[in-house]
């Protein structure tokens, strides 16, 4: 498995290189963004590793062109920004995960873990529909009737989830357990964040999936 890291702090990116080296990845560590955007060109990384403040392309600029290339591919933001506002940015806009700077390691590695499983769990499984929407888990492709949904990863996810159990009620808890694998200090607006951006871009058929205040989401099948 193929790990891109965008980090400028040297101390860091070293740190990350080694440690991650050490169990057995393919580590391309970088100071900046707009180098990384050319080494993803080159090379398909199955994850990244992004860091939000650089010098020259943003973060979040950098996740903008790459969600654009490549849907799929799971990035976890590694940010010293303890503001909320940025998380769910960079969330919104496509991470799927993030930890903020100091953290440890081997939760670093934890969540690495999880999201390539989840990302390689969507592979080889059938074709799902409700309500005039779908999904088809071996192309990774979304529809609402016959128009493809550009979803990140984590809202496809969630729809997949949806798509399994229509009429199922899911608390957050259970939402984040699901879809991001692991208990930890995830926020439920985390979970509130991606339902939102899922409702949007399900435009018409965003009214489905429905909000239990105070408990969670389910996706209903009839109107
Ligand atoms: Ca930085």
């Amino acid at each position: 498995m193929r790990i891109l890291i965008i980090e400028d702090e040297r101390e860091l990116r070293e740190l990350l290189e080694y440690s991650l080296g050490r169990v057995g990845y393919q580590v391309l560590a970088l100071d900046n963004a707009n180098d990384a955007l050319i080494a993803v060109e080159e090379t398909a990384a199955d994850l990244v590793l992004l860091d939000l403040m650089l010098p020259g392309l943003q973060g979040l600029q950098f996740l903008d062109i790459f969600r654009q290339k490549r849907l799929m591919t799971p990035v976890i933001i590694i940010s010293a920004r303890v503001g909320e506002e940025d998380v769910i940015k960079g969330l919104e806009r496509g991470a799927d995960d993030y930890l903020v700077k100091p953290f440890s390691v081997k939760i670093l590695e934890a969540k690495i873990k999880a999201a390539l499983r989840r990302a390689g769990e969507r592979e080889g499984a059938p074709y799902l529909s409700s309500g005039g929407v779908s999904v088809d888990l071996e192309s990774h492709a979304a529809m609402r009737g016959n128009e493809v949904l550009k979803l990140t990863q984590k809202e496809f996810d969630l729809l997949t989830l949806f798509l399994k159990k229509p009429e199922k009620v899911f608390t957050r808890n259970q939402l984040l357990n699901v879809i991001w694998g692991y208990e930890a200090d995830l926020i439920s607006r985390t979970v509130d964040a991606h339902v939102a951006s899922l409702r949007k871009k399900l435009g018409d058929k965003g009214s489905r999936i429905r909000t239990l205040p105070k408990i969670g989401y389910l996706w209903a099948a009839k109107e």
